[in-house]
């Protein structure tokens, strides 16, 4: 009997010992996996404190634009288009939200020149990565290859100017999901909570565009569309003022025409061409007619195109046609109508147009893609796709550029007799 309780005790003092080392077995476990847990969010922490170096702007913020010419003022020489005449109060431009809408090639450096100019802040768009196939035009870096573009633009535009208040949204607004958002931020994304002050669209592509002009003129807002053609040799920017001037969908776009064949470009496994130097002059426009409207000098060109085989810089003022398919433009045609009719008159009285005499439109068929040769007069411009003849009658009553020499009017009646 004893033997068999000696036996049950060695058997429990067993049992507690190997109970014991096992507790002590977990508490080591539980300790290293503690302990790297630990170095785990070490090392997070570090990366984040590098990522956040890497951005950290060189310079702090300036709470006053000043004037002073020292070394180290970044504004000294844009405040010194004060003290040249060209503007009255350049620091209102601290007061303006411009948001643009694709940061691609046009987009990117458009950015870049609002940001170094001092703009109070910047609202981005746009759903693609830098890819090296970028790197023939300007702004991005091979290193922030496979970055969203937006992202990878805040980080850059932050170290150049952190004064200015920049916000980037990475998605594509054409999407159903997004475009109510889009419309919401431009209604709203203002300093004050107001609507932005411009929209530039710096897109690619035809539905953006129309997705663009239907926010816009749903909000009555102030846009400034530009493009680059696919051959890289042309482009151009058009303002649009819902109401007051030629919306998207009031006319085809105008497009500056060049004799090379369009054929040539839409075959598959073709992409378009792109050259930094096309792009860099319709950003260097379509910024400069945004600074002339926000700080209101100058004169800001409602329709200014680029023909880079011969440096032709055709202008155009386009009214906007009372038939557009766009219910908002009627509505804003409406509201500007009885709002401005003295402004409206003045602004015929205006409209001069400077123009070179030998500018021509042709007409493109945008199913067959063929270019009708016998409308082009020479190079110059032409419509991106052809109107039903109805409309191409509005047109020509409604959005012709009003000049004294060769006008669209009498290209658009070339065209009627096709
Ligand atoms: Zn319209």
């Amino acid at each position: 009997m004893s033997r068999c309780v000696e036996e049950t005790s060695t058997t429990i003092s067993n049992l507690r010992a190997l109970q014991q080392k096992l507790d002590q077995q977990l508490n080591e476990d539980i300790n290293e996996k503690m302990y790297w847990k630990r170095k785990c969010e070490l090392l997070e922490q570090e990366v984040k404190d590098l990522k956040s170096k890497k951005t950290e702007p060189v310079r702090s913020k300036i709470a006053t634009m000043s004037s002073e010419v020292v070394d180290s003022n970044p504004y000294s020489r844009l405040m010194a288009l004060q003290r040249m005449g060209i503007v009255d109060n350049y620091q209102d431009i601290r007061n303006y939200t411009v948001a643009v809408v694709g940061v691609g090639g046009v987009g990117s450096v458009t950015s870049e020149m609002l940001t170094r100019c001092g703009v109070g802040k910047l609202i981005l768009f746009d759903y693609d990565k830098v890819e090296l196939a970028n790197m023939n035009r300007l702004f991005f870096t091979p290193e922030q290859s496979g970055l969203s573009k937006v992202e990878a633009a805040r980080d850059t535009l932050t170290n150049i100017n952190p004064d200015v208040e920049i916000h980037v949204h990475n998605y594509n607004i054409t999407h159903v999901d997004h475009f109510d958002h889009f419309m919401n931020t431009i209604g709203t994304g203002g300093l004050q909570g107001n609507s932005v002050d411009i929209v530039l669209s710096c897109v690619d592509n035809f539905e953006a565009r129309m997705a663009i002009n239907q926010a816009c003129n749903e909000l009555g807002q102030v846009w400034i569309e530009s493009g680059v053609s696919e051959n890289a040799v042309s482009g151009h920017i058009q303002l649009i003022h819902p109401g007051r001037t030629a919306c998207f969908s009031c006319a085809p776009p105008l497009i500056v025409a060049s004799k090379i064949d369009e054929k040539t470009l839409k075959r598959e496994g073709v992409c378009a061409a792109s050259l930094p130097t096309t792009m860099g002059v319709v950003a260097g426009l379509l910024v400069q007619n945004t600074l002339k409207y926000l700080l209101k000098f100058g004169e800001v060109t409602e329709y200014l195109g680029y023909n880079a085989l011969n440096d032709f810089f055709p202008q155009f003022n386009l009214k906007p046609n009372p038939t557009c398919d766009s219910n908002a433009c009627l509505k804003q045609q409406k509201i500007w109508a009885e709002k401005a009719p003295v402004q409206k008159e003045e602004e015929v009285v205006e409209e001069k147009v400077l123009h070179e005499e030998d500018w021509g439109i042709s007409v493109v068929d945008e199913e067959g893609g063929t270019t009708s040769e016998d409308l082009s007069v020479t190079e110059g411009l032409r419509l991106a796709y052809t109107m039903d003849k109805a409309n191409n009658d509005n047109l020509q009553e409604n959005l012709v550029s009003v000049d004294e020499g060769t006008s669209l009017e009498d290209l658009m009646k070339q065209m009627n007799q096709l």
